[in-house]
């Protein structure tokens, strides 16, 4: 079955159909009609879970049943597609209510569902009699051949090749894995941890996080790990003791038993992949990616590498510099620290830019921000988004009917749970939890998942927002024959790709000035002061970069053909960095992409990186061309997993991928925007 992707933002053959075809279908099935995700308590969800299973394991049973010579795409992967989207509408559910759900029991049962849900994959993909059936198949269109193709991938991946003993093994590794990275989200996300500032360590911060954060009884802040609550500390609490207690405590929420699940996970991934005879989990899992090879994947790094060292020794001179000044102190005495990074860059970018993070919330007020955000969305790809009263799980989520503009068909809907609360998930993700199916007339939903300020957007944080409402749309404006290939049922090293070009939004001039539109009297935006944004927002990303190229080699290590303890893989690789690593932290602990769909796979964010970039140049100089928006939707979002990432993106392009606007990128260099910005 279609595992739903969760897409996170860092710490995710031509004329198929025809035109006529396409609309011979949607006239043959009904339009669609709204349908709304269930809000399950942890009973009903428990039994939605046994009965879905249980007739899923029904249909393995009819589907196993079929007759050799009776088999076809309409008998087999046709109806893999209505028993698919049969599980899914449990599986999909379930998956978002584990990490939203404001009720302990809720998500503990979601928790429950989930490895069940697993196992009976896990189960489903090593059936001999499903793996010669779907072989047997002979497609009829390239949508099919790749369906078949998907299926067939699975299968072997889980085993079903292996012999008898090795099977079984792949069959346990696979769902203790399920389990650990289960736990490990866990650890980070009912963390209760707290930390207390008092007065003096909590000066330089913003008069609005001081009046929104609790107190205890002498007046201290306490302050768990929300991003309202931790970045906003890093980049403006003056007393370096401070940043430095929070930064370190920060780095140990998930330890130490994070620390012991991870080396569990690394240890078994190692073992899954000698089940096969590949040297390495890299490899197990690489095949099935862009990059075809872990090779692949070093070279790239490699060229990063060179690229963005000397960038990253430059903006370090820069902060110390910067810190040398701000302490009194000679500046060959002055050392930057982790936890100097966020606090230096911003003063830097106040003085050399006159860019105050704090300050730009007034231009981005949260609310307006978000109405701004889904306007520019509607004008590109010729959608509307009407607000509708739909049960929720929270009183603060929304949702959103989609519709298409010009004919005024219902596509599918989507949910925005905004703000940070205790249980919720930390991060900002997106969930496809309902994937579209023509085939089956089936309408998509997504959810997307954030933990904004209430009072407003810093430049960062809009760019987040942007981020994941793409994944969110490459869910919902997703027009795949095959719930199998939905949105962003993508090669996993394509799956940032539509996120990261919605990036540029919060960046360009012709996209920000119209911030007014929603927002009549917010400061206006003009030219001058997008150029001090983004000149700012440039400086600092040899260091981010780098930071970027350390998760990397680091998940790449763990992936490895002889991998060590987390920990002290992280030491070495962290200690060869000019920052060094810092006593008494542990990231590891709280990596929690590389503890769960991630692994061997975080050098996907700059893989596609370079993708979205390049694929941005398509728009030259006005990124609110709704005639590159229409063609991007058809072409990248309507196409999802139909055909392999790197051949949707050069049909977009019309030529091969280039690499140069992403150099440009992470250099700090200005990128040609392909016309006036
Ligand atoms: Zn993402």
């Amino acid at each position: 079955m279609r595992f739903s992707l969760v897409s996170m933002r860092f710490a995710v053959a031509a004329g198929l159909m025809t035109g006529v075809a396409l609309l011979a279908m949607w006239a043959t099935t009904p339009p669609p009609e709204r349908v709304t995700l269930p809000i399950l308590d942890d009973v009903t969800l428990a039994a939605s879970c046994r009965d879905a299973l249980r007739a899923a394991r029904e249909q393995v049973i009819k589907l196993e049943q079929v007759p050799l010579e009776k088999v076809s795409p309409e008998t087999i992967l046709e109806q893999w597609d209505r028993d698919q989207i049969a599980l899914e509408n449990v599986t999909g559910p379930v998956s978002i209510l584990n990490n939203v759900h404001p009720d302990q029991r809720v998500r503990d049962a979601a928790d429950r569902c989930t490895l069940a849900i697993s196992s009976f994959s896990n189960e489903l993909f090593q059936n001999e009699k499903l793996f010669e059936r779907i072989r047997a198949v002979v497609p009829m269109t390239p949508a099919q051949k790749q369906f078949r193709k998907d299926l067939l991938d699975a299968f072997e991946d889980s085993g079903v090749s292996l012999p008898k003993g090795k099977r079984e093994r792949a069959r346990v590794i696979n769902d203790r894995l399920t389990e650990l990275s289960q736990e490990f989200e866990r650890n980070i996300r009912d963390n209760p941890a707290k930390v207390t500032f008092t007065p003096t360590e909590t000066r330089g911060l913003p008069a609005s996080w001081l009046a929104r954060v609790p107190k205890d009884a002498k007046g201290n802040s306490v302050v768990g790990f929300d991003y309202p609550d931790y970045l906003p500390f890093m980049a403006n609490a003056e007393d370096e003791a401070a940043r430095r207690r929070y930064y370190a405590a920060n780095t140990n929420r998930g330890t130490p038993r994070n620390l012991a699940l991870l080396d569990e996970i690394v240890g078994l991934r190692r073992e899954l992949a000698g089940l096969y005879e590949e040297p390495s989990f890299a490899h197990h899992v690489t095949k099935r990616r862009m990059v075809e090879n872990p090779e692949t994947v070093l070279k790239f790094l490699d060229d990063v590498r060179a690229a963005v060292t000397s960038a990253e020794k430059k903006d370090l001179d820069d902060l110390r510099s910067v810190k040398a000044e701000m302490t009194s102190r000679p500046i060959a005495s002055v050392k930057i620290e982790r936890w100097d990074i966020s606090f230096y860059t911003e003063r830097l970018r106040e003085r050399r830019y006159q860019v105050d993070q704090e300050e730009l919330r007034k231009y981005f007020p949260t609310e307006k921000t978000i109405a701004w955000v889904l306007g520019i969305n509607e004008h590109l790809y010729g959608v509307r988004f009407e607000r509708a009263a739909v049960p929720v799980w929270q009183e603060d989520v929304r949702y959103f009917d989609v519709r298409d503009t010009r004919s005024g068909r219902f596509i599918g809907g989507f949910y925005l749970d905004l703000f940070p609360r205790e249980g919720k998930f930390k991060h900002a993700a997106a969930w496809p939890v309902r994937g579209v199916s023509r085939k089956s007339g089936r309408n998509p939903i997504s959810v997307l998942v954030t933990n904004l300020d209430r009072k407003g957007f810093t430049q960062p944080e809009l760019e987040t927002f942007f981020h994941e409402f793409g994944h969110t749309l490459h869910g919902v404006l997703s027009e795949t024959t095959y719930n199998q290939h939905a949105g962003t049922s993508v090669q996993r090293d394509f799956v940032e790709a539509p996120s990261q070009i919605h990036e540029e939004w919060a960046r360009r001039i012709e996209s920000l000035r119209t911030i007014r539109d929603a927002c009549p009297e917010c400061p206006p935006i003009d030219l001058a002061l997008v150029e001090r944004l983004d000149a700012a927002r440039r400086f600092g990303q040899g260091i981010q970069y780098a930071r970027q190229l350390l998760y990397s080699d680091f998940d790449m290590a763990l992936a490895g053909s002889s991998p060590r303890d987390a920990m002290s893989a992280w030491k070495t690789l962290e200690a060869a960095t000019p920052l060094g690593y810092v006593p008494d932290t542990a990231f590891p602990g709280t990596f929690a992409h590389i503890a769960g769909a991630y692994a061997a796979g975080y050098y996907g964010y700059m893989w596609a990186e370079v993708l979205a970039l390049d694929m941005l140049s398509a728009y030259g100089g006005d990124i609110m061309d709704p005639t590159v928006g229409e063609r991007y939707r058809k072409m990248i979002l309507a196409r999802g997993g139909e055909e392999p990432a790197r051949e949707l993106v050069e049909k977009f392009l019309g030529r091969p991928v280039r690499s140069d606007a992403f150099f440009a990128e992470i250099t700090g260099r200005k990128r040609a925007a392909g016309g006036a910005r």
